[in-house]
């Protein structure tokens, strides 16, 4: 088969790989309905984020179940699935803790950007659907497995209940899915940050009740006019960046959360500042299988539509253009078309 491998900045290349095959008894090797690029593939592509040697690029995916290992008891052959980005035995104190993505047994999926993956922990990580989806929802199916998990978390870690006040820091699909997160945790006011028509529409799209495109202090005194004058209840962090970060932390009110799930690169906060800000923060690789049964449920009842967030969809074959066009901010989030969809 042919896959996304990262040479260096830059340097995506579409390139034959192996086909995957089972190693471990807990395997399954699923047939890919499409697969997507991920903010976080920006980093390395970026070179922000160093590559030892060239890596196979991808960890958002879907599909249909190929084969199973001989210890494989409840993901059978034929089922469609969605995984998360980080396997889990599902079994674990951590994991009945739900914090699967730091399972004893986690591994962080790569190489989902191709027609073949394997899955390792299968049981653990993979949930199926009684059904066979139709290929109109294959995009927001496609959204649960990291993008829509990881908004919907940044909303749970910030404490989002019925009633509160959030804003939400980042416009890329994570932030835009934490917007819809918030809206259907029961939000009250949603406040975006966003400095882009397109992406401010489908936050109004998704729940936003105002758009700030203001940044840094006037970004927090917008937010502070929008919230009694005190700040938000509850703030997204859905970039990674030192400015990002700040402008979360003074933008809530005392006593009030921070939800982060932008990867922090160059990030250091000062503890005075936090100790006088009354904030609660708490962040992290989502859980993002602790949400999936709920997720789909949603997604299959058409209640929600995440799917929008894929604003380009090209072949697989086009993958160096999908990142490209990200990467320029082109696009939003970029699906990848396998054979099947
Ligand atoms: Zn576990």
């Amino acid at each position: 088969m042919k896959g996304a491998v990262l040479y260096g900045e830059r340097d995506i290349r579409f390139e034959d790989r192996p086909d995957p095959t089972i190693t471990k008894p807990t395997d399954a090797i699923l047939r890919l309905s499409a697969t997507c690029i991920c903010g976080s593939d920006l980093w390395p592509y970026r070179g922000i984020q160093a590559i030892a040697q060239p890596t196979p690029m991808g960890h958002e995916y879907c599909g249909i179940v190929e084969e199973v290992g001989k210890e494989v008891k409840s993901i059978k052959r034929g089922q469609f699935v969605v995984g998360s980005f980080a396997t889990s035995d599902n079994t674990c104190a951590i994991c009945r803790h739900g914090y699967q993505s730091s399972c004893v047994h986690r591994e962080f999926m790569s190489a989902a950007q191709s027609p073949y993956l394997r899955v390792p922990l299968a049981d653990g990580t993979l949930v199926a659907t009684s059904d066979l989806p139709t290929k109109d929802l294959i995009p927001s199916l496609l959204a649960t497995s990291d993008v829509l998990g990881t908004g919907w978390f940044a909303a749970d870690a910030a404490n989002v209940k019925p009633g509160s006040s959030v804003a939400v820091v980042g416009d890329g699909a994570v932030g835009l899915l934490g917007v819809l997160s918030a809206k259907q945790m029961g939000a009250e006011r949603i406040i975006a940050m966003s400095r882009h028509a397109s992406r401010q529409k489908l936050a109004r799209e998704f729940g936003a009740t105002d758009i700030v495109s203001e940044r840094g202090d006037e970004g927090v005194a917008r937010i502070k006019q929008l919230t009694k004058g005190i700040g938000a209840d509850s703030v997204l962090e859905c970039v990674g960046t030192q400015e990002s970060m700040m402008q979360a932390i003074q933008s809530i009110r005392p006593g009030g959360y921070v939800g982060y799930v932008g990867v922090p690169h160059g990030v250091s906060l000062n503890l005075e500042t936090m100790f006088y800000s009354h904030v609660h923060l708490h962040g992290g690789p989502a859980p993002v299988r602790r949400y999936l049964p709920e997720l789909i449920k949603l997604v299959l009842a058409g209640k929600i539509n995440p799917g929008k967030v894929f604003d380009l969809i090209l072949p697989l074959d086009q993958v160096a253009e999908g990142y490209r066009a990200m990467d320029e901010r082109r696009a939003i989030k970029t699906l990848l078309r396998t054979n099947e969809a």
